[in-house]
């Protein structure tokens, strides 16, 4: 890795030490040294101010450095910046707490508070290993999980990601095998679900599920139908469904949940990412009651025994008290209706472009699929010359932009993906 020229001094004393995510180190081109963010935008150290059009992973959804939940943050900072959760509580947590689970699909009393969306996903796979341990059940221990599913980077998560074409197929001899069958896309396609499920049901533990949209393992779609079909399925089998909504949740496709547009009520569902507005690290596990109940004993060993040093960081539990204030105040169906239309405007055209197979919209996620075998990543310092923040990976190029982001600037990100597209051909 070479730096870029001209940059600050911290920037070359420390890049030799860290390591980065997602890349190969020997090849990877340095990152961008960053400086500030407010809005949509990212502030480099030469002054280049570039529109973030995937909302840091897909977390900013107020907008970079929202004066509301900063001020949120800094007030909770004057007095409590952190306390353990373990035997103590406080107010940013159940408030918090109640706020979830008023907003959540209907039946999700509990919250187990978490550091990060991997975590709240190796929480729910405990939570349902132990649900059906508790009853007697001991035979269930497997999941039922989806192609190009994507869940997290722990070695839970992993093991009900996509084993085959995942960022984490190396594993795949390492983690415990779960089955994994492809999402229905039609009434005939559930026909393999219904196979594993009549000949394995006994031994699966939960469906877990990214309603509508699979994010990290292609940004691939599925329908309403699909999803509640799945969810059906999965209750009249015996199987807890999981809902990962950990990237969807918080309006991104729409609904304030995914599992709404299908009238599914999963059992358990995963948060993260939008939970705090993208401000501070956090995830929550919320279990339905009956989940819940299947812990109460007088056993101790029934009790679910998990509890990260930072779970319901008050800090943390503030920004997203904050974040729920906003979208309480400026709801947020409006907008991304609106986005909707301008990312389906702005991508259509690309469709025409030789090396793109499919152009899809959803929510405020648009995506370009290109034919398998391009270079990708060789796009992506071809997006900043552009100005923009735009990180294409496996096989596609897509936006999950801030949900405040106005026309003007979704205009200037669909412009950089056509032009860069056309470019490249
Ligand atoms: N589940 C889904 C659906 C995700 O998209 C992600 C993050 N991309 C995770 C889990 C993991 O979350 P985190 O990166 O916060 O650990």
């Amino acid at each position: 890795m070479t730096e870029p020229s001209d940059t600050p001094t911290w920037y070359g004393r420390g890049l030799p030490h860290v390591w980065l995510p997602y890349c190969q180190m020997k090849v990877a081109p340095p990152p961008l040294p960053v400086v500030r963010t407010h809005g949509c935008r990212i502030v480099l150290a030469d002054g280049r101010e570039l529109i973030d059009g995937i909302a840091s992973w897909w977390s900013v959804c107020h907008g970079y450095n929202h004066p509301y939940i900063r001020e949120a943050v800094e007030r909770q900072l004057a007095t409590m910046p952190h306390v353990m959760f373990g035997g103590l509580a406080h107010e940013p947590a159940l408030t918090l707490a109640s706020r979830l689970s008023a907003m959540a699909p209907p039946g999700l009393s509990r919250v187990f508070f978490t550091d990060s969306g991997s975590i709240a996903v190796e929480v729910a796979l405990k939570m349902t290993l132990q649900y059906w341990l508790n009853k007697g059940r001991t035979r269930k221990t497997r999941f039922l999980c989806f192609s190009d599913g994507y869940h997290g980077d722990t070695l839970g998560a992993m093991a009900v990601s996509d084993p085959a074409r995942s960022m984490h197929k190396a594993f795949r001899e390492v983690v415990p095998r779960h089955f994994v069958v492809d999402v229905p896309s039609g009434a005939a396609s559930f026909a393999d679900v219904d196979r594993i499920l009549d000949e394995h049901a006994h031994e699966i533990a939960a469906m877990i599920v990214e309603p509508l949209v699979q994010g990290a393992g292609g940004m691939r779609f599925h329908s309403p139908e699909a999803l509640s079909g799945l969810h059906r399925l999965a209750k009249d089998h015996d199987l807890l469904f999981i809902a990962d909504e950990i990237a969807t949740g918080f309006w991104r496709t729409g609904y304030r949940f995914a599992c709404e547009s299908a009238g599914a009520r999963p059992d358990i569902l995963c948060v993260g990412k939008a939970l705090t507005g993208g401000t501070l690290t956090m995830g929550a596990t919320l279990a339905a009651e009956h989940v819940f109940e299947a812990f109460l004993s007088d056993d101790w060993d029934a009790a679910l025994m998990h509890g990260p040093t930072f779970m319901a960081n008050p800090l943390a539990c503030a920004a997203a008290n904050a974040s729920l204030d906003l979208f309480e105040r400026e709801p947020k169906e409006g907008r991304v209706r609106r986005i909707e239309a301008r990312l389906r405007e702005g991508l259509e055209p690309c469709r025409r472009l030789p090396g793109v197979v499919d152009v899809r919209v959803r929510g405020a996620i648009g995506v370009v699929q290109l034919a398998e075998g391009g270079d990708v990543y060789a796009l992506r310092p071809r997006f900043v010359e552009q100005g923009v923040w735009i990180r294409p990976f496996k096989d596609v190029v897509y936006l999950m932009p801030p949900l405040v982001i106005d026309d003007a600037e979704l205009e200037i990100l669909t412009g950089a993906i056509r032009r860069v597209l056309e470019e490249a051909r």
